[in-house]
């Protein structure tokens, strides 16, 4: 295994870090019934897209 000829500090380690954190998903609410969706998707609960319907749901 690979060993580091120099030890590096405490701040390089943190400095490369600070690019790892995760970016929160994009999410939009769908136009014809108002539930959380994400953009550019089918709503799973109505199952419109751009105000049409794209999947038959079941009438409950
Ligand atoms: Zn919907």
């Amino acid at each position: 295994m690979a060993l580091p000829k120099r030890r590096h500090s405490v701040t390089r380690g943190r400095k490369r870090r600070s690019h790892n954190a995760l970016k929160k998903p994009g999410v939009t609410t769908c136009p014809r019934c108002d539930a959380v969706k994400e953009p550019h998707r089918v709503c799973a609960n109505c199952g419109h897209y751009a105000n049409r319907e794209v999947i038959a749901m079941e009438k409950s």
